[in-house]
């Protein structure tokens, strides 16, 4: 589904992600590993996009899309979840969930365009599918509450809806678990299996090695920038590099 083939990224003439090759299968829950400022991020930014890359090439769905904007990559079926994504304060679940659909309907466009009020009819069908991803991260009941308002845990399953609405193929989630605690975690790691289950394949970058050695078919273990590791999770718990990598920090 996704190939990486020697990206990289330096800040300042420093290789923040440095000549990276990976590949993400259709189906499957695919980890990202390695300690604070090993290039996780700035990897996920490059894949959607977000940031340019110097060099290297990346196919999504047997189409080079490293010169696409990321809206464009977006369209494709990639969708982000950020490190620390924040809710909208103010507003309730679901109008979280519709703020980043209006640009997406093509009469919603237009009138955002040219700042028409919106027609009722395409108002109501952006708020039944916001309703249809609440529903599939289990806020179905908590829609109308104001988002803020919600544990921490459920403000990270309302960031998954808001990616589900733009109906991905690829999901690319940057730590949903931290700060989580213990039932919080359990929850998020049972609706990533669920989404998985229904089709999505999943990029999770996460620092707990045990959940996501747990969570994830296959684990990338990223360290000043370059992979080090790529295998199974059993392979990368006896991975001395790893090891390593974990210890020296
Ligand atoms: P991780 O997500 O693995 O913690 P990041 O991808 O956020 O790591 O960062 C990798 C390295 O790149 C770090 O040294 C960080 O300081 C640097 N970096 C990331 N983004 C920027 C930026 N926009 N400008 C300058 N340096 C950056
Ligand atoms: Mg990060």
């Amino acid at each position: 589904m996704l190939t990486v083939t020697g990206i990289s990224r330096s800040f300042g003439g420093v290789y923040a992600v440095g000549d990276v090759t990976l590949s993400v299968a259709e189906g499957e829950v695919c980890g990202v590993i390695g300690p604070n400022g090993a290039g996780k991020s700035t990897l996920f930014n490059l894949i959607t996009g977000h940031l340019p890359a110097d060099r290297g090439e990346i196919t999504f769905l047997g189409r080079r899309v490293d010169r696409l904007p990321p809206h464009r990559r977006a369209r494709l079926g990639m969708s982000i979840v950020f490190q620390g994504a924040r809710v909208f304060r103010g507003m309730t679940v679901r109008e979280n969930v519709m703020v980043g659909m209006h640009s997406r309907t093509r009469a919603g466009f237009v009138a955002a365009a040219l700042r028409l009020p919106r027609h009722r009819a395409d108002e109501r069908e952006i708020a039944r599918e916001a309703d249809l991803a609440l529903d599939r991260v289990g806020l179905a009941e908590w829609a109308d509450r104001a988002a803020d308002e919600l544990p921490i845990g459920q403000q990270r399953a309302l960031q998954l809806a808001r990616a589900l609405c733009a109906r991905p193929r690829l999901l690319l989630l940057d730590e949903p678990a931290s700060g989580l605690r213990g039932g919080e975690r359990e929850r998020l790691a049972a609706l990533v299996e669920e989404l998985r289950a229904s089709g999505l394949t999943v990029l999770l970058i996460e620092h707990d090695v045990a959940f996501v050695t747990r969570l994830a078919d296959r684990v990338v273990v990223l360290d000043l920038g370059r992979v080090i590791a790529d295998g199974s999770p059993a392979e990368i718990r006896a991975d001395p590099l790893v090891l390593a990598a974990y210890l020296g920090q």
